[in-house]
């Protein structure tokens, strides 16, 4: 299979009929991840997919794994997390599949199957929403905005 990273998708005639897993490793910077409040920080991640072609369908189901860096909700301090996003995805050129909206399209503008949207949704599903740098974190000063964890200040802080 054949794979490009700067759509996260596959050329439709690069899939084989029947089953086929094969193991991509991505360059981080090539694809366009826009996840709003996180940046990837490994520069290499894991994209390990299962695909099964039958007539009408293709059945994506796997995994990336990559590190993401987003922001400690106390005290904005980057605080980085491995993620395994898991997806599994049904795509058809049966239209009446594509009611089911678990169903996607296969596009025959460019002839490919995307996973970018899937993958991205299981990245920010697999973020804490409250991410902590430490379960500890002392936050910043609510009056004088000093980071707390490093310094201390004359405001007395009561949670
Ligand atoms: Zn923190
Ligand atoms: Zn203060």
């Amino acid at each position: 299979m054949r794979l490009f990273e700067e759509t996260l998708s596959i050329p439709i005639n690069s899939i084989p009929r029947g089953n086929t897993s094969e193991t991509f490793t991505l360059e981080m910077k090539n694809v366009p991840w826009s996840i709003p409040g996180a940046s990837f920080s490994s520069q290499e991640g894991i994209l390990d997919l299962d695909i099964a072609r039958t007539e009408y369908e293709i059945i994506v189901k796997g995994f990336l794994e990559a590190d993401f860096t987003v922001e400690c909700a106390r005290c904005l301090a980057p605080v980085v997390f491995p993620v395994t996003a898991e997806i599994e995805r049904m795509y058809s050129w049966n239209p009446d599949m594509l009611s089911d909206p678990e169903v996607e399209p296969v596009s025959h503008n460019d002839g490919t199957v995307c996973i970018l949207h899937p993958v991205r949704e299981a990245i920010i599903f697999s973020l804490p929403a409250m991410p902590l740098c430490t379960e500890k974190c002392r936050g910043l000063c609510p009056r004088c905005g000093i980071n707390r964890n490093l310094e201390e200040c004359e405001h007395d802080f009561e949670a």
